[in-house]
């Protein structure tokens, strides 16, 4: 069989990662992801049914796609969830799953079935309060415990933790010391614009000062760089002799899209090139008119910015700049 022409960008990008959104609602109300009134709901109809979203995923590999990412919203609270996750480990792609953890121990039995072996959990805080404060839910210890079965099955854990000044930037030492004895791998995420968070240049905390706050706590020597894999988002080191590691993912002040090959499919069917990118091509209404959507597909990525949608820079962005809410876009 011939290989697919790959999806690329007129930039010579190769896509082949599609983070799919199973749904925009969520179980938590993390304040720089989702709006203090949560999104509007809309129709039913509006969005992906589970053999729509197999429909599109085959078409997605049979277009050079190897993995694919399940986010939301919350993706494991979708009723159908283990069934899509299911229908998906039948396709030849590399299966992961972003969830806030709070349902994960409903959910061990359908990761070991499907082999998934690495899961991400966004987790923004290790005290419990304000973990509670953040998401505005109740569920730290849940979700603790859940990270902790997941450990102890083998599973890899990579720890989501959005970085905001005078919010958890203390912690950024108390994250990095949690790696000495478990093997978790912590990403600070710098924070990022999206509608309704209330962002503002002054709020981020920059890789720079990630890293200037960690070389209070560790010498250069103890922190080793470690080696960049492709398509990486995360610049990752680990504590010379920590189990763990880290990583810092700066989308705000140190871009990393010179070898993105991501592609988002938003929960109503709508492909975006980009997590930063207001323009967004609807798959979802030609696919239920029986019309195909390889050419939406490649149009919305050929036609791709160099770097987050053509934003030359966070600090003066354009008056009026609007994206969507992340529990939207689906991260
Ligand atoms: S900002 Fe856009 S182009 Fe850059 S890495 Fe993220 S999704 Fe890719």
């Amino acid at each position: 069989m011939n290989s697919p022409i790959p999806i690329s960008d007129e930039h010579g990008r190769v896509h082949d990662y599609l983070r799919i959104s199973l749904t925009e609602r969520c179980n938590l109300r993390c304040f720089y992801c989702m709006p203090e009134e949560g999104i509007p709901s809309r129709e039913k109809s509006v969005f992906m049914r589970r053999e729509e979203i197999l429909d599109l995923s085959e078409t997605f590999v049979s277009l050079g796609v190897r993995k694919i990412r399940l986010t939301g919203g919350e993706p494991l609270i979708r009723k159908d969830a283990r069934q899509i996750i299911e229908g998906l480990s039948e396709l030849p792609v590399e299966l992961g799953v972003t969830t806030n953890g709070v349902l994960v121990d409903d959910f061990i039995e359908t990761f070991k079935r499907v082999n998934i072996n690495s899961l991400n959990i966004s987790l923004d805080s290790l005290r419990s309060e304000r973990q509670g404060l953040i998401s505005r839910r109740n569920y730290f210890a849940r979700i603790m415990a859940n990270i902790n079965l997941l450990l102890k099955i083998g599973v890899e854990v990579k720890i989501n933790a959005v970085i905001m000044k005078g919010v958890n930037d203390d912690e950024i030492i108390d994250f990095v010391r949690w790696t000495k004895d478990i093997p978790v791998h912590v990403r600070f995420i710098e924070f990022m614009p999206f509608l309704g968070n209330n962002w503002d240049w002054k709020k981020k905390v920059s890789f720079d000062e990630i890293m200037t706050t960690l070389g209070s706590g560790y010498s250069t020597e103890q922190i080793q760089p470690l080696p960049e894999k492709p398509n990486e988002t995360a610049k990752n080191y680990q504590i010379d002799g920590h189990k763990g590691t880290f990583g810092i993912i700066g989308a705000v002040t140190n871009p990393f899209c010179s070898s993105c090959n991501r592609i988002r499919l938003s929960a109503d069917g709508r492909i975006t090139n980009c997590l930063f990118s207001n323009n967004k091509i609807d798959l979802l209404t030609p696919l239920r008119n029986g019309e195909y959507v390889e050419q939406l597909i490649r149009k919305s990525i050929w036609n791709k910015k160099a770097e987050r949608a053509g934003i030359e820079s966070f600090e003066f962005l354009e008056p009026g700049y609007k994206n969507r809410s992340m529990v939207a876009i689906g991260g």
